[in-house]
């Protein structure tokens, strides 16, 4: 997130000058590093938490799986023109043309997604779905799902050609080295540790870093500290950010090297959630692109976990409990005790039980070929609701202070995908006065920005045959 704010922001004001503190000795190290999130691109094509069944039998609506899709589109514009201008390197450093696929079991779920298929085929962004109960269709798109199947119940499955993997830490690392060639500083082993408003409405922060402690004076800060956001907030004491909590979901993969079954495998896989399950920890298998290595990520497994960051403190949930925000904590945990038990019950199971869910996708996966790995933390925002007391939230949100000189993004999904989506948000918020002025240079950039892509079947299908010329797609 910082990574793509600071590149815009230098980008239409290259006389800006930017500090950038990270904790860890390098940067990408936490949520967007590669290992830690599943890289999909998110845009809708196949997760179906997007777009939930209808409870009368009638077609889904597609308008929130558009939108998060159109939000795609803004990225794919952003990496385009960064690899065009130098900014981003060979776009086979980040992001690789990846099917996504859904595949469901049951009448029931087939019939959803017929269902979904059809309010989607027509879609200028969906364009290319394609929809089969056919088992041998099926298996000539991703045939470790068919393998070992008994053949017994109904099956279904949709796939795209247009998804994408992404290497999020990667487009992260060399946004920031060409931030450090335009002369921002980017200071690493350095922990903010306050935010302090000044009486002229500028703010002191104060960084302890492996040289003492530094301090800086800003006419704006982006809190980007993915997961420990909140806690800078409460730090801040700014009115907007009173009464959020934070909910951490923590995650684990399986993964294989397993070349052989790397070759089989090239698409990501959604299904349905287990009963219980948060949105955004449905199991998929996954081709992963990292380094230039192909390997197949299965997850994630939702964990209960207190830290709010991998390299967080089991104190992060206990002392972010505020007088604002206990009652919406505790109207989550009375009103969510489902998704709580089914932390606790996923914490518990043992690899062997993890791995009955692989083999609900796959079943001739074999134990020895798969290695278990800790995912990043999720920090799901906690907010207040008036008639619950409080209320889970499984979005973004971006937090900005009313004179705009401080703006963050608590949440965690779509997430990184949908990065550029959130920072033009935080730059309207936080650069009220200035953006109007900046959105000529920011349609050359992006093509799509505030237009509705999906809306113009011409200018969508040129936004998808563009951007995937340029990224090599
Ligand atoms: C299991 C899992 C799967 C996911 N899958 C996907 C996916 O498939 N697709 C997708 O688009 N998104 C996915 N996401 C979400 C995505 O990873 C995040 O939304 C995104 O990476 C967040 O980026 P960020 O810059 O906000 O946070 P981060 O990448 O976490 O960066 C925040 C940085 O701030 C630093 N920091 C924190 N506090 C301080 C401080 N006080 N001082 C200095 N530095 C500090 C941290 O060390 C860290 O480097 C997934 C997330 C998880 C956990």
């Amino acid at each position: 997130m910082s990574a793509t704010l600071g590149t815009l922001l230098k980008k239409l004001n290259p006389s800006l000058s930017i500090r950038v503190f990270e904790r860890l000795d390098q940067v990408a190290n936490e949520s967007s590093n590669p290992w830690n999130n599943a890289g999909t691109g998110h845009a809708a094509l196949c997760e179906l938490n997007y777009m939930p069944d209808t409870k009368d039998g009638s077609l889904p609506n597609p308008s929130k799986a558009i939108a998060i899709n159109e939000q795609f589109q803004l990225s794919r514009q952003f990496w385009s023109w960064a690899v065009s201008n130098g900014v981003l390197d060979d776009p086979t450093t980040f992001i690789s043309a990846t099917p996504h696929m859904t595949f469901v079991r049951g009448a029931k779920d087939v019939d959803y997604l017929s269902r979904r298929y059809e309010a989607l085929k027509n879609q200028p962004l969906f364009s290319g779905m394609e929809f089969s109960t056919d088992p041998k269709q099926i298996a000539k798109w991703a045939p470790l799902l068919i393998q070992g199947r008994s053949g017994d119940e109904p099956i279904a499955a949709t796939r795209i050609a247009s998804g994408t993997d992404v290497d999020f830490g990667a487009i992260t690392r060399q946004l920031f080295a060409h931030l450090k060639d335009q002369g921002v500083d980017v200071i690493t082993s350095a922990e903010v540790k306050s935010v302090k408003k000044q009486t002229d409405g500028t703010w002191n922060l104060k960084a302890k870093t492996s040289n003492g402690t530094q301090m800086v004076n800003a006419k704006f800060v982006f809190v980007g500290a993915g997961g420990w956001a909140l806690k800078l907030f409460q730090r801040s004491g700014i009115q907007e950010a009173k009464g959020y909590g934070t909910f951490p979901v923590g995650g684990q993969w399986l993964k294989t090297d397993n070349q052989e079954l790397v070759a089989l495998h090239k698409a990501k896989v959604y299904s349905q959630a287990s009963v219980g399950a948060p949105p955004m920890s449905v199991p998929h298998l996954d081709t992963r692109v990292v380094n230039g290595k192909t390997s197949l990520l299965f997850g994630p497994y939702a964990t209960a976990n207190p830290k709010f960051l991998k390299n967080g403190s089991i104190l992060d949930l206990p002392l972010s409990i505020r007088p604002a925000n206990v009652i919406p904590y505790l109207a989550v945990a009375v009103g969510n005790f489902g998704l709580v038990k089914y932390l606790v019950g996923e914490l518990l199971k043992s690899k062997s039980r993890k791995f009955e869910s692989l083999l609900e996708f796959m079943p001739t996966a074999k134990p020895g070929d798969w290695e278990l790995l800790n995912a990043g933390q999720r920090a799901q925002i906690i907010k207040k609701d008036a008639a619950k007391g409080g209320v889970l939230q499984f979005g973004t949100e971006i937090i900005t202070s009313a004179d705009g000189s401080i703006s963050g993004l608590l949440g965690a999904s779509p997430g990184a995908s949908t990065a550029v989506y959130a920072m033009l948000e935080v730059l309207k918020s936080a650069f009220n006065s200035e953006f109007a002025g900046w959105e000529k240079e920011i349609k050359t950039i992006m093509p799509s920005f505030g237009s509705h892509l999906n809306s113009d079947a011409s200018a969508a299908a040129k936004a998808l045959a563009d951007t995937a010329k340029t990224l090599k797609l």
